[in-house]
């Protein structure tokens, strides 16, 4: 079978990277969520009448599943907590476009939130599936072996005996299914919620965590999805060399490879996890805070 995207290479303050170009595969259901939705994406649309997830509302996950559920004529129920009156007022980047493509939104108050969550994980009709926040679930791990293969394929074509594989954590999904599906490669990831940790904990509900895998800290603490000039710099320096990144995983990913690259041995492979689309609202928040002169 074809990839389901091309490897480049591009030169970044001297050294060698590879690039996985997941973020072309589907502009809506780009990167790492087209390869977590695979199997959904695989699924005939008679299977489902609907699907009910939960999360922020600029969420990567959020639109991708949007897309998905327009594509098969699946409603689409997505909780949230109160919206800011503003975004209600004018919704903006990824939550204009879910709504457009269908997406209903459930607003439930701060207090109510959790148990509201805990009552959708137990709903049990066969023709609604539960998606949990940030497509953190088993369903995700047949795109992400997919991903593995292909990845493999290009290895041995290429003769690489050494490999490291670069790719950002959000929920840690995709680097531990990465990990499992490519025992001989070694994964490298970073924190963009929370700390290590926290990471860990997360991963520990998918399964073991994989020997294979290690997170990268990077030497200053960020906040997620946040504007820091450094993630700003970062993401210029990457567009001028000839690539763009998200300004959320990418961005942090990327400043903390950076940091600890010396100490990496062999050939560096990132696998591009998407997320472009959020960059206007990013931008835009850059803007606002006087850091896009
Ligand atoms: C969702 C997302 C991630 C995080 O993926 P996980 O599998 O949750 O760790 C990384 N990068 C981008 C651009 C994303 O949208």
């Amino acid at each position: 079978m074809k990839p389901l995207s091309g490897i480049e290479h591009f030169v970044l303050r001297g050294r060698e990277f590879f690039v996985k170009r997941d973020d072309l595969i589907d502009p809506l259901l780009s990167g790492n969520k087209y390869r977590k939705l695979y199997s959904l994406i695989k699924t005939p649309a008679e299977t489902y009448d609907d699907i009910i997830s939960y999360g922020g509302t600029q969420s990567n996950a959020m639109l991708s599943i949007a897309a998905l559920c327009h594509q098969k004529g699946w409603d689409f129920h997505y909780t949230c907590k109160l919206l800011p009156e503003h975004l209600k007022a004018y919704p903006s980047g990824n939550l204009k476009l879910a709504l457009e493509l269908g997406m209903q939104l459930h607003e439930v108050a701060h207090e109510a939130y959790e148990e509201t969550v805990r009552q959708l994980r137990l709903q049990r009709k066969t023709s609604t599936l539960f998606v949990p926040q940030g497509g953190a679930d088993p369903i995700a791990e047949e795109g992400i072996t997919l991903l593995a293969r292909e990845i493999s394929g290009w290895q041995q074509e290429q003769g690489l005996d050494e490999l490291h594989v670069v790719t950002p954590s959000g929920t840690g999904t995709t680097a531990c299914y990465l990990a499992y599906a490519l025992p001989d490669a070694k994964i490298l990831t970073t924190p963009t919620v929370g700390d290590r940790d926290y990471l860990i904990h997360q991963m520990e509900m998918l399964g073991a965590l994989p020997p294979n895998l290690r997170i990268l800290e990077n030497e200053k603490k960020h906040h997620f999805a946040r504007p820091y000039p450094e993630f700003l710099a970062i993401y210029r320096e990457l567009k001028a060399a000839g690539i763009e990144f998200d300004l959320i995983y990418g961005t942090n990913m990327w400043h903390t490879l950076l940091q600890h690259v010396e100490l990496i041995d062999g050939a560096i492979l990132y696998v591009h996890s998407g997320g472009l689309i959020g960059n206007e609202t990013m931008l835009n928040r850059y803007f606002h805070k006087g850091l896009l002169a």
